[in-house]
């Protein structure tokens, strides 16, 4: 099958990554598919995985990204819930749906939990073979969801349901602020925040992006490259603060979100993607009553509520740009720019249709 690898990390992404001819995903087993994926969309994750994640890291050639739509193509024993010919999207985060945690629903606090794309291999190839758990039908909406926009799906809107919603509980007539609205998750928590009936506070160093943020909805704008954010959202907030903070950018920003937190505020972190290493001020922490949590992911139940949104016509993704898969390097080049609104997608079968 043709696919997109990895042939080893460090550097600049595209140095590694070839476009080559390698073995079929394995054939489907009990309770699993394999789909003909149509195109898959990268996510920040997938550039932490070229450069080189600490641990044992992938064995190569490995099929890059995570996230993927396409056509059930063939369905091992057990699998009634889709059949060959079905249009599908992808949840990329594999559970055994036997551990505790599993047991419990929390199937992305899975002990042996891993990512298409990052412990496994991923949906840049024209096929992948995953548990039947893990494909859903693509709901019927109009207009008909692109393929582009299907592969685009799941991965943010998943993470930023369950920070937004589950983690940070976010009510009608809060404060949220969401840093780097250019992100796939920072863009897709603004939009739950909305349909919850929260304000947003909106960043970039992109002016061109905060103008989108506005038409999204966001509430306050402001620019993270000119602007002391902590300052401006105290000035925004009646000098309280505002009552979450969705963090993705670790050490860059850290200082400043906890400046911005309201008392008794809660902050969400789901990613660093300027470094893991941030100062806490211990004090600052139990003297204002913050929550300070965790989120990877979400659950399937989590899963299921995002695809009924999807069916319902909210929260369709936002699509930056498509590359054929013979771009896919530079598709990773405008990610790791960062120049993107919304969604960067390769498209991986040759009768693509965008
Ligand atoms: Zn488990």
């Amino acid at each position: 099958m043709r696919a997109c690898v990895l042939t080893g990390t460090g550097g600049n992404p595209a140095d590694n990554l070839h476009i080559t001819d390698v073995a079929d995903a394995p054939s489907p087993q009990a309770g699993e598919v394999r789909v003909a994926i149509k195109a898959a969309a990268l996510n920040h994750l997938d550039l932490f995985v070229a450069s080189g994640l600490p641990g044992s890291g992938p064995r190569f050639p490995h099929v890059v990204a995570g996230d993927g739509a396409g056509i059930v193509e063939s369905i091992g024993s057990g699998v009634t819930a889709v059949r060959p010919g079905d249009r599908v999207l992808l949840n990329p985060g594999i559970s055994d749906y036997t551990c505790e945690f599993c047991l419990a629903g929390e199937h992305s606090l899975c002990v042996s939990y891993r990512l298409l794309g990052e412990h496994l291999p991923g949906t840049m190839a024209e096929l992948v073979t995953l548990p039947a758990q893990n494909v859903t039908r693509m709901p019927a909406v109009t207009p008909e969801l692109t393929w582009a926009e299907a592969a685009a799906f799941s991965l943010v809107t998943l993470t930023a349901w369950r920070m937004v919603v589950t983690r940070a509980r976010l009510k009608a007539g809060e404060t949220v602020l969401v840093w780097g609205i250019g992100g796939g998750v920072s863009l897709t928590a603004l939009r739950i925040a909305k349909l919850l009936g929260a304000k947003v506070i909106a960043t970039s160093s992109s002016d061109d992006k905060l103008a989108h943020a506005k038409q999204l909805g966001a509430d306050f704008t402001l620019n993270h490259r000119t602007q002391k954010i902590s300052q401006e959202v105290r000035a925004l907030t009646q000098r309280r603060g505002v009552e979450v903070v969705i963090e993705n950018v670790g050490e860059a920003t850290w200082d400043e979100s906890l400046r911005c937190l309201k008392r008794g505020g809660r902050l969400v972190t789901c990613g660093a993607t300027s470094g893991p290493q941030a100062h806490l001020d211990l004090r600052r922490v139990f003297w204002h009553h913050f929550t300070i949590m965790g989120s990877t992911m979400g659950n399937a139940r989590e899963y299921a509520e995002v695809v009924r949104r999807l069916g319902e016509g909210q929260l369709r993704p936002i699509v930056d740009r498509v590359y054929p898969l013979a771009e896919a390097g530079q598709a990773y080049e405008r990610l790791a720019k960062g120049e993107q609104l919304g969604k960067v997608v390769v498209e991986v079968a040759p009768q693509f249709t965008p």
